[in-house]
């Protein structure tokens, strides 16, 4: 294993993993609070950082079929949510590329 290299989020509001600590997203970069995740409500955010994907999968959400791959923080590897890699639906497209991140695996400061 090589030394990991976490990188820091700057700005006011920073979302950070609730289990390591490490930064996971910031607050400029996000869109909505309005999702639902496997654990409950959930973020959607343009970018994160400090994070490893899984396989893509395909995924019937709410809003349709898509092609997700998990994310995992890099820090402690707990599953903090998804990205979006493919959506079908026209109405969908927006969100390829942005991630999901599980309220309940983050800690809110500022
Ligand atoms: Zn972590």
């Amino acid at each position: 294993m090589g030394r990991l290299f976490i990188q820091t989020l700057s700005g006011s509001k920073i979302f950070k993993c609730k289990c390591c600590k490490v930064d996971s997203a910031s607050h400029d970069d996000l869109i909505s609070k309005d999702f639902q995740g496997r654990f409950g409500r959930a973020f959607l955010f343009r970018n994160a950082v400090n994070i490893t994907t899984g396989p893509q999968e395909e995924k019937s959400l709410r809003s349709g079929l898509h092609i997700i791959s998990d994310i995992y923080c890099s820090s402690c590897q707990q599953i903090l949510g998804w990205r979006y890699e493919k959506a079908y639906e026209e109405s969908q497209k927006y969100k390829e590329g942005m991630f999901i991140l599980e309220k309940e695996r983050l800690l809110k400061e500022g």
